[in-house]
């Protein structure tokens, strides 16, 4: 039998669940275990059809269920595919996909569906990997993205950039290899121009990635501060609920929560640290070096003071590290609702963003929206939304790299030979991205972050 299968759906209690059988030999095994009721073999059906039946295992009947067949190539795979939906059950899904087993079909590795239909020309690499995005988006931003790309936005401007090279490297390979014809020499200007456009359209598309990371994860946020100044109470109001454990013993939160937050468009990855100061105590010391760590690695980094107190050695010592790193810093001055922030507002000063905030009773908590918004309310959707992936953008930057190397080398004169490997070099790993050149490896590497059944 030639048919694999899977659970399309996750497995767990639901009203259905769908197992989804794809091969030349899908209808087959969907025939040996599926009854319609209105008397109908599987094999007549048409495809985009369903018939209600039961699915029998032998003479014994499993469930009640519906069957839904696609005809090759007019499936998702391109490839006859028989849905059987069924009660959302654990058992009865493992007992159906159990059986089809028994009848021949190979249960399908991760994304196998969604890469037979690469295989059979349905989609492209990019397209693809679009799906899995498309299942994994949180958010508007990502789903707008994750649509594009699978509708072939990406591919379409990829594309473009590619027969502008390959435009190029025609005229390059006439000119190199009838030099004796009356061809008109390629002219340098017009060379340099189209491959430092195309350079740029590569660029602006390598820039989407970091944006679509900020919006897919979360913007990587850590909240700092000496113990006792309210950072946990800060988390718990963006958070909405009690997550931490806000006690009034200096130093009690110990691990590093992380939580996803929204402020307004914004998610941040939200870290809540221990305090950055030095320790004996050997569990705070552990969260003091990952609130450490945290603070190199977060885009935001949002200090809390507590302005009814008077500032000492420990506030200065985290003011000149905020000045200091890297990231954006926003400095609050908590408890306004007790205190007017005594002289942490002098000692902030020159830090972009000082916001006087009570995380008691949410006072200032708009200001702290509205500097997120400023901070990170700017990266928008120039590129049309789209955001390219980790391997995309691999492929980009090299297309880039061989770009910049063709253009100082029609810069230098040197000869078209040259300039043909680099721009032959550039199209290729643009090629890459929608999988045109493309070896197994990185297929395989690509469906392998894809959930079975997908
Ligand atoms: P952390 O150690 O920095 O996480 O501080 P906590 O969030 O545990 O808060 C320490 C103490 O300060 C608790 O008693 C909180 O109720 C109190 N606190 C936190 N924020 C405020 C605030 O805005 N106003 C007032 N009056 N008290 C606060």
């Amino acid at each position: 039998m030639d048919a694999i299968c899977a659970a399309a759906t996750p497995l767990g209690e639901g009203a259905v669940s769908i197992i989804r059988l794809s091969g030349a030999d899908a209808l087959t095994i969907a025939a040996l275990i599926f009854i319609p009721y209105n008397n109908t073999p599987v094999a007549e059906m048409k495809g985009y059809t369903c018939a209600y039946g039961k699915v029998v295992d032998g003479g014994e009947r499993i469930d009640d269920a519906v069957l839904t067949v696609f005809k090759a190539p007019h499936s998702y795979t391109g490839e006859d595919v028989a849905e059987i939906s069924c009660h959302g059950g654990v058992y009865v899904t493992k007992r159906i996909l159990r059986l089809c087993a028994e009848k021949g079909a190979r249960p399908a590795e991760r994304g196998e569906f969604t890469r037979t239909a690469f295989v059979n020309g349905k989609l492209d690499l990019a397209q693809a990997e679009s799906v899995m995005e498309l299942i994994s988006a949180q958010g508007e931003l990502t789903l707008r993205s994750a649509n594009l790309t699978r509708t072939g936005e990406l591919s379409q401007r990829i594309g473009e950039i590619r027969a502008r090279l390959t435009k190029l490297l025609g005229e390059l390979a006439a000119w190199a290899d009838y030099p004796d014809e009356d061809l008109p020499e390629v002219n340098t200007d017009t060379m340099t121009a189209t491959v430092s456009e195309c350079m740029k359209a590569a660029d602006k598309l390598i820039k989407t990635y970091d944006n679509g990371m900020l919006f897919k994860s979360g913007i990587p946020a850590a909240i700092v501060g000496k113990p006792n100044v309210g950072k946990s109470t800060l988390m718990n109001l963006l958070l909405g609920y009690e997550r931490a454990i806000v006690t009034d013993i200096a130093g009690t939160t110990r691990d590093l929560l992380e939580e996803t937050v929204r402020l307004g468009d914004i998610t941040l990855r939200l870290t809540d640290t221990a305090g950055l100061r030095e320790t004996d105590d050997a569990v705070e010391k552990i969260g003091v070096e990952l609130a450490r760590k945290r603070l190199g690695e977060s885009a935001l980094v949002i200090a809390v003071f507590d302005g009814s107190t008077v500032p000492d050695d420990e506030d200065r010592q985290l003011i000149s590290q905020l000045r200091e790193c890297g990231g954006s810093v926003i400095a609050l001055i908590n408890k306004s609702d007790i205190s007017d922030g005594g002289e942490y507002a002098e000692l902030l000063s020159g830090l972009p963003y000082v916001i006087g905030i009570s995380a008691k009773t949410g006072a200032g908590r708009g200001e702290l929206e509205a500097a997120c918004a400023e901070i990170f309310g700017g990266i928008d959707a120039d590129a049309g939304m789209i955001f390219v992936n980790e391997r995309q953008k691999f492929c980009l930057e090299r297309a880039k790299s061989n770009l910049e190397r063709a253009l100082s080398a029609i810069e230098a004169g040197i000869s078209p030979d040259m300039i043909t490997i680099d721009i032959t070099e550039a199209a290729g790993a643009l090629a890459e991205i929608t999988g045109e050149r493309i070896t197994d490896e990185i297929v395989s590497e690509v469906f392998s972050h894809f959930c079975v059944g997908k």
